[in-house]
């Protein structure tokens, strides 16, 4: 019989914020595969846990993944972790769930800290709608065309940049979406000097153009306001009807696609055309 793979969130800064399912799970693992191994040391000599340990990162995934399938295809249970946060999202992880799930493995997420939920909940943007966006490229035309595509994005936009890439990622951020658009700066999340700076993209470059960032950072950046499509007036519906049928629409007809384009009931356009031709 197979066993599992169990997906294990870590602290982001405090070691308090370790769960007792998530301390059980890796417990109860056979083994454990780790983006660092050194870094996941460090946590389980802390829990005193001792566990056997594997490599798992972007640079082996290709063949560790297979090899990890393989163990747990043989009844052993896996518990991946990243060196903190949600294995998975902007983490090694990702290409071994969709390994497992092919090969019919169960996969188990145990809920627990991820950078940009607690970002998000504590931003004071709108949260009923977001996009999680990662780290934007570092390759010119991919991060030009990645910020080109979200320039109408109306939902609440979440980005992970590492302190020495800030400002020229706020620069960019302003340029494409403009200096007055707000973003939340959220700082050290759960650490000691947690800071949350909730301003506009022009401020933001400004200030950190002053005092190089530090520490780690997600930005919370508002979506774009949303378009209010503009509503046809009567005499706009007239004005139709009459340019179609000098085109040499009968009346009918120009009615008819007036009301599709305007999104207006047809009777509207119909009488609106009528009160233009007898004043
Ligand atoms: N998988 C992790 C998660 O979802 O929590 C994220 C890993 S990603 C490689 C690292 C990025 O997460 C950092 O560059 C930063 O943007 C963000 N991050 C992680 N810990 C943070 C913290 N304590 N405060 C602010 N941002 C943090």
């Amino acid at each position: 019989m197979s066993g599992m793979l169990y997906l294990v969130p870590t602290p982001i800064g405090n070691l308090g914020d370790i769960s007792q399912r998530c301390r059980a799970t890796l417990e109860s693992a056979d083994f454990i595969a780790a983006e660092d191994t050194r870094v996941t040391l460090k946590l389980l000599n802390h829990l005193g846990i001792k566990k056997s340990l594997v490599s798992y990162y972007e640079h082996n995934k290709a063949f560790k993944g297979d090899q990890i399938v393989e163990r747990i295809l043989n009844g052993e249970t896996c518990a991946l972790v990243s060196d903190a946060g949600s294995p998975a999202i902007s983490d090694p992880g990702e290409d071994l769930v969709k390994q497992c799930a092919a090969a019919g493995i169960v996969v188990c997420a145990v809920p627990g800290p991820c950078a940009a939920i607690t970002a998000l909940s504590i931003s004071g943007q709108s949260t009923g709608r977001f996009c999680f966006e990662g780290f934007l490229s570092t390759a010119k035309k991919s991060r030009r065309s990645h910020l080109e595509s979200l320039k109408k994005e109306t939902r609440t936009m979440i980005f992970y940049e590492a302190p020495h890439k800030l400002l020229s990622t706020l620069e960019d951020l302003a340029e494409a979406f403009g200096e007055d658009r707000g973003i939340s700066l959220c700082r050290e999340l759960t650490k000691l000097h947690e800071e949350v700076v909730r301003t506009t993209l022009g401020e933001a470059v400004q200030k950190y153009a002053e005092n190089p960032p530090k520490g780690e950072f997600v930005l919370v950046v508002a979506g774009a306001p949303e378009e209010i499509p503009e509503v046809a007036t009567e005499s706009d519906a007239a004005a139709r009807v009459a340019q179609l049928m000098s085109e040499g629409l009968s009346r009918k007809d120009a009615v008819k696609q007036t009301a599709k384009e305007l999104s207006l009931p047809k009777n509207v356009v119909y009488d609106a055309a009528l009160a233009l031709d007898e004043a």
